[in-house]
């Protein structure tokens, strides 16, 4: 049985802890490993780790820095295939899916590659007669980053290259469910060189998080998980005096107008509800078909549904794979029987759905809901599986109406052949990333990336610039020469 270490001070060390929780396929049921849920003295060494090479580390020229991010992404490129199946081995997304995600992971590391540019500040001469003023950025200390199961190798690819570029130290906290994909990630950061304690990985679950929260060598923390997650370290960690950002979780929207390119639009919107097998903090959940465009867009939904194939994410013609665990099924089917009990109209039922090669796989077949008011359990709530509602609205207004009234703001988007309705609704429709013709409004890598109401706590959000600002001080010096 593989039990994971935990990467400190450039080695993987044993955890001091006796609690292991076992990693398994879910496709297949077969064991992974077991990962060590670590304990508080780790998450110490860690920071004591990360603190001492911060030292040396925000010294090193920006383009050096940056030199050990190139060869990590040269390493990353090299053994894409074999990250990219430990991802479906862990979590269960399909190869394709897997790649797509680490591809865009790998994205995040090639714009951290330009820190020197990005980090550069602004100088102003004779702020007042003789005297000048410049801004500088500067690294900050040690940041720690938190991260879900959904994108096991791609959401810590959202922190980590610009932590370390900018100059901080990184401590990571995979998801206990994959650790998997990180672990193989940090041996070839090892192997690009990175000095001994730049970069950390401590598994482990809520008390590694809470160890986290609460350290004072640590500045910053960086999460993504669900909601009432992100807002206990959000508040947490504020109160510990930390720097945050939390990205929690969603109940997006896709709205459809009459006018839409309806062939197209359906199976963008198909990818967007059952792609990752619905576990994606982008997928839509609840499609508003408007006016005369409900009564074709729910049997052409329900055609394309019927026409996906479940079963192991590894294995040829499969396009959607298992949900993360069967804890996390038993959750998905709770919901469903909370939208049978409460009256929804059940279209299509994936909750007897199996797949014969694979008997103990966390199988839930797509599942599609109608008649589904605003107040139910399924429609305010998030699912995190292949579940969509799919309702009416009389006009634009109502939809939008319906899409400002939810608790969550992550991402919407609109199909329409219409440029008025589209600037009419991204104008008014107050959520963060918004498609127009797009099902999954996945920002890249240089875009922020991020939500508001209950899908962020925070100011700055993940990638791009936002990911400089939030890694750095600005240091401002006012000088005189006389
Ligand atoms: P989760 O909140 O259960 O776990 C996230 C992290 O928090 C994990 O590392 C876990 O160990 C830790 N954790 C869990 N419970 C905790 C507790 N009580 N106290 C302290 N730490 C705890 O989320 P998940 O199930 O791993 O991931 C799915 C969620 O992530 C969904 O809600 C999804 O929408 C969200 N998500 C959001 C984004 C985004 O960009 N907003 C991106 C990906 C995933």
């Amino acid at each position: 049985m593989k039990q994971l270490r935990n990467y400190i001070g450039g080695e993987w060390v044993r955890s001091a802890t006796t609690e292991w929780q076992e990693i398994t396929n879910p496709a297949t049921g077969e064991s992974l490993g077991q990962v060590p849920l670590s304990t508080r003295a780790d998450v110490d060494s860690a920071v004591q780790a990360a603190t001492h090479a911060f030292k040396t580390w925000r010294e090193t020229p920006p383009v050096v820095r940056a030199r050990y991010l190139f060869k990590l992404k040269f390493l990353l490129d090299q053994h894409f295939d074999e990250i990219a199946k430990i991802v479906t081995r862990e979590n269960g997304k399909t190869l394709d899916e897997a790649r797509g995600s680490l591809k865009r992971g790998i994205e995040n590391v090639e714009y951290a590659c330009g820190t020197p540019a990005l980090m550069m500040g602004k100088t102003l001469e004779d702020v007042a007669s003789g005297i000048d003023c410049e801004f500088v950025r500067q690294p900050m200390g040690v940041f720690a980053a938190i991260t879900p199961f959904n994108f096991p190798a791609m959401v810590p690819l959202w922190f980590l290259p610009y932590a370390v570029a900018t100059g901080n130290t990184f401590v990571l906290k995979p998801s206990e469910q994959v650790p998997l994909s990180q672990i193989r990630i940090f041996e070839l950061a090892h192997e690009a060189g990175f000095p001994p304690g730049v970069l950390n990985l401590v598994n482990g679950a809520r008390d590694v998080v809470n160890a986290i929260l609460e350290h004072p060598g640590i500045t910053g923390v960086s999460f993504v998980g669900s909601s009432p997650v992100a807002k206990h370290v959000y508040t947490t960690a504020a109160a510990h005096g930390k720097r945050v950002q939390a990205l929690g979780g969603a109940k997006n929207h896709i709205v459809v107008m009459p006018d839409a390119d309806f062939d197209r639009a359906v199976s963008v919107v198909s990818e967007s509800i059952f792609g990752c097998t619905g576990q994606r903090c982008l997928a839509g959940s609840i499609i508003v078909g408007t006016g005369k465009a409900y009564k074709p867009l729910r049997e052409k939904l329900l055609a394309n549904a019927k026409a996906i194939n479940v079963g192991y994410g590894l294995d040829e013609g499969v396009t959607m794979g298992p949900v993360v665990s069967h804890k996390h099924r038993e959750r998905v089917l709770s919901y469903i029987e909370h939208g049978v009990g409460e009256g929804a109209t059940m279209t299509l039922d994936g909750r007897k759905t199996t797949v014969d090669k694979y008997p103990s796989g966390a199988f839930v077949g797509p599942t599609i809901f109608e008649d589904v008011d605003p107040s139910m359990k399924i429609a305010r709530e998030e699912i995190f599986g292949p579940v969509a509602s799919v309702t009416h609205s009389e006009t634009l207004d109502d939809a939008i109406e319906a899409v400002r009234m939810n608790p969550f703001a992550n991402a919407v988007s609109i199909f329409t052949t219409s440029g008025k309705s589209a600037r009419e609704f991204r104008y008014r429709v107050g959520v963060s990333m918004i498609g127009v013709n797009i099902g999954v409004a996945a920002p890249m890598a240089f875009f922020p990336f991020g939500g508001t109401k209950g899908s962020f706590f925070g100011d700055l959000k993940a990638n791009g610039t936002d990911g400089i600002e939030f890694y750095t001080d600005k240091k401002v010096v006012i000088s005189r020469w006389t």
